[in-house]
């Protein structure tokens, strides 16, 4: 391609509204443009890119037996209704872009294709001959992100691979989740990317267990908590770890003291002198079931430590039989103003205690009338403790399960392991964390939707059995600009040589200089024909101006027909060490196609 014939526009200063460095390149190189929030258009330079991660993840999934597809983004609301998935996707996170159309039939745009692919299933797969079984696609995706930003790391339309798997026993479903731990891996590194694949949290999707493969990048949304010796690296929201020894209590026996002024754990550590360790802290949160119950939350928790929300609204999605629900619609913290929807008399916040009284939630319809009393595992061992008194201003001192407190019958992990803490397979492995961007995950779902969407086969001994499931995806278009994210310096963007969009450029110093533009000519065709994909830079452009746009955009090799056409060479710069070499012309065609060679082989 010629530069003077591209839609070429490439900017000089940082545009205002990106904040991360891929994002800022990626619109000052002239790959993407932003048409709304969270939607930009691919220009022919990142189209290029993001066919060249597509193909990569083809030929990956394609060699572990999967078979490509393409499913309806049109999606019917009953299928979403069949799975119970409605309303959590249009309400809860209210994710998933819903219309009606002139019928008034409700209709989805698709965020993920669970529903559509086990539709699918359910009418064609009749026997276990026909096992295990597994399609995927690539195509836009549509989300109503509630922050969309970053460019495409987080848009509300973007291309995913998602892929599906149906298998007779949960044996088959692990072999090939295994094989998508592979396939994925060898995406990653055939991308030239630094990735680490983590244990995750299934989230909305659900099922059991899950791994994401995250980029290392410090403008990662997601937190990575890990152990130098390799054993285990998790996701923040899903990590486990052993908390800090607790510190034995100063206070031997039980009473109430004025502790003025200490509704929160710093102000009545310093006040009492202890060690927030010795703490009960008493979280309350709201949720709000798929049915519109309402339930009052109280976490006990060990004062030094904090809530994880994700492994909460897990356990809550867990106990939502016993409120009639399915799902948990919303979980937040309470303020005033929620509070007062519900809340009988005043709470005494910051001061409050495990037993506080279920008088305090007024009778009122869709209000469950007890607090559901949830304990994490750090405070049941906990002797002597200090906690709330339930009265504003006082907190009781040297307090004991079955003594002062009964332990609520629900003991939970819902702590949030942070790094620094002893990892559980090896307590002399503290965990490390760093920052990821997520590119990939894949799921172990189980039955969930073929139970919810009957679903079924029949299996060799002829009974009928539910599809065991596996889902897989990768997002592209994140995943291209997390390359970028992972490999850029000063001038631009260092693209490695499997996803550029070109491999070479051939920039001609002067156009007005025949010698040079029929040099350049020569070796651009050469270039192309050999299948080293290659673009001419023919504009009438000062050279230092071509010079800056092709570091900018990223090219793995130049070319300039300069000075030492003179003696039968050109010179050669490549782009990620800024290392030149001059290159007899009758050379250049191989020489960069051994580079190319040993850049995609090694990786
Ligand atoms: P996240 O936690 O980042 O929102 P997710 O858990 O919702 O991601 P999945 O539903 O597992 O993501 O989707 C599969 C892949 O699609 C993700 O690993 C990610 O790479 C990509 N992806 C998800 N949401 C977006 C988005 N809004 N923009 C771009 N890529 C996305
Ligand atoms: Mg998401």
């Amino acid at each position: 391609m010629r530069l003077s014939q591209m839609l070429f526009v490439t900017l000089r200063d940082d545009p205002a509204d990106a904040e991360i460095p891929s994002h800022k390149l990626l619109l000052r190189a002239g790959y993407i443009r932003r048409i709304g929030s969270g939607v930009y258009a691919y220009l022919p330079l990142m189209w290029r890119v993001l066919q060249k991660v597509s193909q990569i993840v083809r030929e990956e999934m394609n060699a572990t037996g999967a078979q490509e597809c393409l499913l309806p983004q049109l999606q019917p609301a009953e299928l979403w209704q069949e799975s119970g998935r409605w309303d959590t996707y249009t309400k809860a996170e209210g994710i998933m872009f819903a219309l009606t159309d002139r019928r008034q039939q409700n209709l989805a745009l698709g965020p993920t294709h669970e529903e559509i692919i086990t539709t699918v299933a359910r009418d064609m797969v009749r026997s276990y001959r026909q096992l295990p079984l597994h399609l995927y696609q690539l195509q836009t995706k549509f989300r109503d992100e509630i922050r969309p930003r970053f460019g495409l790391m987080r848009g509300r339309e973007f291309i995913m691979k998602d892929g599906y798997s149906f298998h007779g026993d949960e044996d088959s479903l692990k072999k090939t989740y295994q094989d998508m731990y592979h396939a994925y891996s060898n995406m990653l590194r055939r991308c030239g990317l630094k990735f680490r694949a983590v244990e995750a949290d299934s989230g909305a999707i659900g099922g059991s267990g899950s791994t994401e493969f995250m980029i290392l990048a410090d403008a990662g949304e997601d937190e990575v908590l890990y152990t130098e010796d390799g054993k285990y690296a998790a996701n923040v929201e899903k990590a486990v770890s052993l908390p800090p020894d607790a510190v034995d209590s100063a206070f031997s026996s039980y009473e109430k003291r004025e502790t003025p002024g200490t509704d929160t754990i710093e102000k009545l550590c310093n006040f009492l002198q202890c060690d927030a360790t010795q703490v009960v802290k008493n979280v309350l949160y709201q949720a709000v079931y798929d049915n519109g119950v309402t339930v009052l939350v109280l976490v006990s928790i060990r004062g030094d430590q904090e809530v994880n929300e994700v492994k909460l609204q897990n356990e809550l999605t867990r106990l939502a039989p016993q409120f009639g629900g399915k799902a948990v619609l919303k979980l937040t913290v309470p303020d005033k103003e929620a509070q007062d929807k519900w809340a009988a008399k005043a709470l005494p916040l910051g001061y409050i205690a495990p037993d506080i009284g279920d008088d305090y939630i007024q009778a009122i319809k869709d209000v469950s009338p007890k607090f559901l009393r949830l304990v994490d595992a750090t405070v049941t061992s906990l002797k002597n403790f200090i906690t709330g008194s339930n009265e504003s201003g006082y907190h009781v001192v040297g307090a004991n399960w079955t003594e002062q407190f009964t332990l609520p019958n629900i003991t939970v992990d819902i702590r949030k392991a942070r790094p620094g803490d002893r990892a559980l397979h090896n307590p002399e492995q503290l965990l490390q964390t760093a920052r990821g961007i997520e590119v990939g995950h894949i799921f172990q779902l189980g039955t969930k939707y073929s139970q919810a969407m009957g679903a079924t086969y029949t299996n060799e001994q002829g009974e009928e059995k539910p599809l065991v499931m596996g889902c897989y995806g990768v997002g592209v278009s994140r995943l291209a600009q997390a390359a970028v994210e992972q490999s850029y310096d000063k001038d631009g963007i260092v693209w490695s040589v499997a996803i550029a969009p070109y491999h070479a450029i051939v920039t001609v110093p002067n156009i007005n200089d025949t010698q040079q533009m029929a040099a350049a000519e020569k070796l651009y065709l050469e270039l192309n024909k050999a299948g080293i994909e290659t673009l001419l830079d023919d504009r009438n452009e000062r050279a230092g101006v071509k010079f800056k746009d092709a570091d900018l955009i990223g090219i793995p090799y130049r070319i300039v027909t300069g000075k030492a056409l003179a003696n039968g060479k050109v010179e050669i710069v490549k782009r990620a060490t800024k290392e030149s070499q001059e290159i007899a012309l009758e050379d250049v065609v191989v020489t960069i196609q051994q580079w190319i060679t040993a850049a995609t082989s090694q990786s």
